[in-house]
């Protein structure tokens, strides 16, 4: 990420953006044992990755452990959010917290959400964004993560801060939710997205989950959408996305298009999008900037080798996204009323 991405805003404390570091390079260590091959083809790659993938459970273990390991000190350094800011050009310089918050803020807008009873959080972290939606519309929110240390810290914070019962968080997978059909009439998953092997299953597991009239919203990483008469992505672009796959163990992503389709085939309507890779982008220049302080490398060569690979492969992403290749989208729809 170029330093010029960093002007005109706030670069949070080293350790602060070391947390960011650090919940990208930890991935590593969940990341590390296989390539995938990334797929951009039709629809119908995206039905069968359970196959082609193999072994879904140690990654799920795998993401369990990582989060399990890495939440507090990222909690420690960066709060209660695990997502990335959101910095329009333009616009006043402002903390990386506040502007995780204005992620949030804009993700509701471009939605159209101004109301909420029941939520559910699908990869809800620490409960970060269960706090924030409930205390702005007063409502309920249940959070699944697969990291058993991940729920019972958003329980003991939301007790904490009073919420009483009106926040659960519990182990489940967003693939197999523990939920009855029609429960929540806000469906939110904030970078969750990235880590699900079988999208299809995902996306229809969001519309079952939500109730007639609700909304279901995902922000994830994708990868750029496919040109008129394009089969797949270039090479090039094939071999930077398996390098990254490889080092952070994601399974294959897919293009804000392919999550438009999966969308549309749950019968989800008013559907919108958003590609806010440049909103991000001062978000990953920070990152990679403080790693490279005294402090930033001191704290990697502390953490051990995995991080180290991890961090050694965020130019990799920072490029994925220069070369308009890797892409941080908003996909949003509506659950039509019965
Ligand atoms: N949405 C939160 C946390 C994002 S970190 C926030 O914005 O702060 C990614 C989260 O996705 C983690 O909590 C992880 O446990 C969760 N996750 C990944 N795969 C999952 C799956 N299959 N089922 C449920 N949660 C999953």
């Amino acid at each position: 990420m170029p330093s010029t991405a960093l002007q005109g805003h706030t670069l949070p404390s080293s350790s602060a953006c070391l947390g960011r570091a650090t919940r990208h390079v930890c991935r590593v260590s969940t990341r590390s044992r296989r390539a995938v091959t990334v797929r951009a083809g039709p629809l119908e790659t995206l039905v069968k990755p359970l196959t082609t993938l193999g072994k879904v459970s140690d990654l799920k273990v795998g993401i369990a452990n990582f989060y399990d390991e890495s939440s507090e000190l990222w909690e420690n350094m960066w709060g209660e959010h695990m997502h990335h800011g959101y910095y329009p050009k333009g616009a006043p310089v402002k903390s990386n917290q506040q502007a995780q918050i204005d992620m949030i803020e804009e993700t509701l807008k471009v939605a159209g959400v101004t109301q909420a009873k029941k939520m559910v959080d699908v990869g809800c972290g620490i409960g970060g964004s269960s706090r924030y939606i409930s205390r702005k519309f007063g409502c309920t929110s249940n959070g699944i993560t697969l990291s058993p240390k991940q729920a019972a810290r958003a329980n003991a914070l939301s007790k904490e801060q009073g919420f009483g019962d009106k926040l659960q968080f519990q182990v489940g997978d967003a693939l197999a939710q523990p939920f009855e059909a029609g429960a929540f009439d806000l469906v939110w998953s904030m970078e969750s997205g990235e880590h699900m092997p079988d999208k299809k299953k995902f996306v229809s597991e969001l519309a079952r989950v939500c109730a007639p009239g609700g909304t279901v919203i995902v922000v994830t990483w994708c990868h750029r959408v496919l040109g008129p008469g394009e089969a797949g992505l270039r090479e090039d672009e094939k071999a930077l996305l398996d390098r990254i796959n490889e080092a952070y163990y994601l399974p294959d992503w897919c293009s804000v298009a392919d999550y438009q389709k999966l969308f549309e085939a749950q019968g989800l309507t008013d559907i919108q999008t958003r590609d806010w890779s440049q909103e991000v982008s001062p978000f990953w220049g920070a990152v990679i900037a403080t790693a490279l302080t005294s402090e930033g490398l001191a704290g990697l060569a502390k953490a051990g080798w995995t991080t180290i690979k991890g961090a050694l492969v965020m130019p990799l992403m920072a490029e994925g996204f220069r070369r308009g290749l890797i892409k941080f989208n908003l996909i949003s729809g509506r659950k039509l009323q019965q």
